[in-house]
């Protein structure tokens, strides 16, 4: 008889994922098995609240027959086409669906199958856009200090998380990376009392160094993931897009995470009111059931693409757009609007900073909390009252050796990251009501207690032989 291969086996190369923790005989990663609303179970049959919806994707939960029946639908009638040559409905039918809900006149849509070619896809509209307009001296990229923004070369130069790129380098030359807009430790305003947006300066200050007439596009995030959920200060965005307006630069609002409704709308765009050039999206286009993405870029872009006889977008990928996942999304669509998705996260995002907040107000490790929507993040500290950071190996033994083990134990998925300070990431998906989001923080509770205990002891984390669950590596998943 033939054994059930294993984990252990070695073949299945993981992602992002340190290979002590998989590699060898006893491997500590989770294998999961079937998921039901917002729940998953293991191979072990050990059950586990999703807090982090898959990875930021999962929106209207595990179980849901609306979409198995689209693509079974979509895959009985015409399995795959092109977007490439020829065209199909389901594309045709989710990019008008797309251009109704994205803001302002982003009406055009690229489809491509993740986040990172996505960003891709933006790096070169930016680039052929200004080719068009007799200005192909326009290449360089301004981004933020510790975003993520996928692992293909182009995208990893958007990126600014040291350690994602420095195996790779030398990367793509052009790409500059400036402050975020992290408020809790914000060297110039602290807590934006009053503040003096010198991080929206930062970009300006940027274009004029490296050459106004060769900076092709800004990329940001309405709220940045990596260090967690750094949300923008009011009139921020607004200010990147004036000066980006000043000198002729393209801004990419790059939502692989925060569109379709992480923070209870269909794009960042929309929430914090700003007009992007570009919206990059992935992940909950389909709540995770079928890989899709895309870039949606506004009219300016369009015409400079197709103002003369013979032009196209010199871009392609064979499966962009695949008919499946176009089907799904508006399956995805339909589930959102029926059920009033949006709403639901409206309704409950105050109740649930309010809940995490209380959590700052009990565990002395909790330095800040900061998010919107269902996207939020604590950040853990040494001490709470002078915002001092655990030293790297407190750091490690709490994150890898305590928090992620613990987190899993008591059956919650959320993500224990130190890829800038400590954080824990929340994202859970927007179909929770408050009876599953307090579940999600009675556990988190406990953790914080417990780990507020190990530091004050001096022991933060587990003894090394007793670690069992993993962490996120510094430059590892920012996913
Ligand atoms: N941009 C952002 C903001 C992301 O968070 C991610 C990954 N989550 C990406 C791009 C890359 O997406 P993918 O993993 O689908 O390539």
């Amino acid at each position: 008889m033939t054994q059930t291969p294993q984990l252990s086996d070695g073949n299945l190369w993981l992602h992002f994922t340190r290979t002590d923790d998989w590699r060898g005989p006893r491997p500590s990663v989770p294998i999961l098995d079937r998921g039901e609303g917002c729940y998953v179970w293991d191979t072990e049959g050990r059950r586990y609240l999703d807090g982090l919806s898959a990875l930021f994707c999962v929106q209207v939960g595990y179980g849901r027959e609306e979409m198995v029946e689209a693509a079974q639908r979509q895959m009985r009638k015409l399995p795959f086409a092109t977007n490439w040559g020829t065209a199909h409905q389901p594309a045709i039918d989710l990019a008008a669906a797309l251009a109704e809900r994205f803001p302002g006149d982003l009406d055009h849509v690229f489809f491509v199958n993740s986040g990172s070619e996505a960003v891709e896809t933006a790096l070169k509209l930016a680039r052929q856009y200004h080719t068009a307009n007799g200005e192909p001296g326009r290449h360089k990229v301004i981004s933020r200090n510790y975003s993520y923004h996928g692992t293909t070369l182009g995208a990893l130069g958007v990126t600014g998380l040291a350690g994602a790129r420095a195996p790779y380098e030398p990367l793509i030359p052009g790409h500059h990376h400036v402050p975020n807009t992290n408020q809790y430790r914000c060297q110039s305003s602290p807590n934006c009392a009053p503040c003096d947006l010198m991080c929206a300066m930062a970009v300006e200050r940027t274009i004029v160094a490296e050459g106004p007439d060769k900076v092709s596009a800004v990329f940001l995030e309405p709220v940045q993931n990596a260090g967690g959920c750094f949300t923008p200060p009011p009139g921020y965005l607004q200010q990147v897009r004036d000066i980006c307006d000043r000198y002729g630069v393209l801004l990419v609002s790059d939502e692989v995470i925060c569109a379709f409704g992480r923070l209870g709308t269909w794009t960042g765009a929309e929430r914090y009111g700003f007009a992007p050039d570009i919206i990059t999206f992935a992940k909950g286009v389909t709540s995770a059931y079928a890989p899709l993405a895309g870039a949606v870029f506004n009219h300016r872009i369009a015409d400079a693409l197709s103002s003369e006889r013979g032009k196209m977008f010199n871009h392609g990928a064979t499966w962009g757009g695949h008919p499946v996942s176009c089907a799904v999304a508006l399956a995805n669509i339909g589930v959102f609007e029926s059920e009033d998705v949006l709403g639901n996260v409206q309704r409950n995002e105050d109740w649930l900073g309010g809940q995490l907040r209380e959590l700052q107000a009990r565990h002395e490790i909790v330095g800040d909390v900061r998010g919107t929507g269902y996207f939020w993040a604590l950040e853990l500290v040494a001490d709470r009252e002078h915002k001092v950071l655990f030293t790297p190996e407190q750091s490690e033994q709490l994150l890898r050796g305590f928090l992620s083990t613990r987190l899993l134990e008591l059956g919650l998925i959320c993500r224990a990251d130190d890829r800038d300070e400590p954080v824990i990431q929340i994202s859970p998906p927007l179909i929770a009501d408050r009876t599953i989001l307090g579940e999600m923080v009675d556990i988190l509770d406990q953790v914080l207690g417990e780990a507020t205990k190990r530091m004050q002891n001096g022991h933060p984390g587990k003894p090394d032989h007793e670690r069992t669950m993993p962490t996120q590596p510094e430059g590892g998943s920012a996913l």
